[in-house]
């Protein structure tokens, strides 16, 4: 109910002899915006204890070889969460995901399709640096898995970008070969209106520059996915 509606009710009960009227719930349109606020607020808030519990529970192995846990970082409003595998050594220093050598490429190409780090969410299937930067065996990222997924469900993104093979058997739980599903879209088996798109790890790219070409096609099409209704 508009604020002028309100007024024109309350005065017509008052010709009609009520002298106060009970109000049980926001009923003005200014109240109404407030839930929209405050849903924003509490992802940042619910992330906040996610990462809380995590250092608490201890659950997600790897953490006494490792300087803690790094978390996801970014805006927990974003349209879309980019996973990747695992701290390395940088990322382990730092306490934040991607800002080695693969991570400052991938803020370039980020760059490059006009999206900013900061506006995007970035985080791993693993929370902490596996010794000498070894794939995260299956037991490690068992162990994991329950925090990156709670992490997921609060954001809610419209696309999940698995940053490679780790990355899409976190989240998928089965491995395709990258190279030849690269670019393709499947639905997240935890909640399918999110949509999980398959690319390489910057790390590869970095290691291979031939495919510094498909890696921008594809982050293209992440552009396109995020900007459809
Ligand atoms: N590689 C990853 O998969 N994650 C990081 O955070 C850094 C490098």
């Amino acid at each position: 109910m508009s604020l002028r509606k309100l007024i024109a009710t309350a005065r017509a009960l008052r010709e009609l002899g009520f002298d106060e009227v009970y109000i049980t719930e926001d009923i003005t349109e200014e109240k109404r915006e407030e839930p929209v606020k405050e849903e924003k607020e509490d992802k940042a808030e619910l992330l906040r204890k996610l990462y809380q519990q995590m250092e608490e529970e201890r659950k997600c192995i790897l953490y006494e070889g490792a300087s803690g846990y790094v978390f996801g970082e970014g805006d927990p409003n974003s349209p879309v969460v980019f996973v990747g595998e695992a701290p390395g050594e940088e990322e382990d220093k730092l306490k934040r995901p991607f800002v080695g050598r693969a991570g400052q490429y991938l803020n370039i190409k980020l760059e490059q399709v006009g999206l900013k780090r900061e506006k995007v969410y970035i985080t791993n299937v693993v929370k902490s640096r596996p010794p000498g930067n070894r794939t995260p065996t299956r037991e490690e990222m068992m162990t994991c898995l329950p925090y990156l997924r709670k992490e997921i469900e609060i954001i809610k993104p419209k696309l999940l970008v698995c940053l490679g093979s780790t990355a899409m058997k976190g989240i998928l739980g089965k491995e395709y070969p990258i190279t030849k599903y690269r670019g393709q879209i499947f639905p997240y088996p935890y909640n399918p209106s999110i949509k999980v798109f398959l690319t390489y790890h910057p790390a590869y790219v970095l290691r291979n520059p031939s495919a510094d070409k498909e890696f921008t096609e594809d982050l293209k099409k992440v552009v396109q996915l995020i900007s459809q209704a």
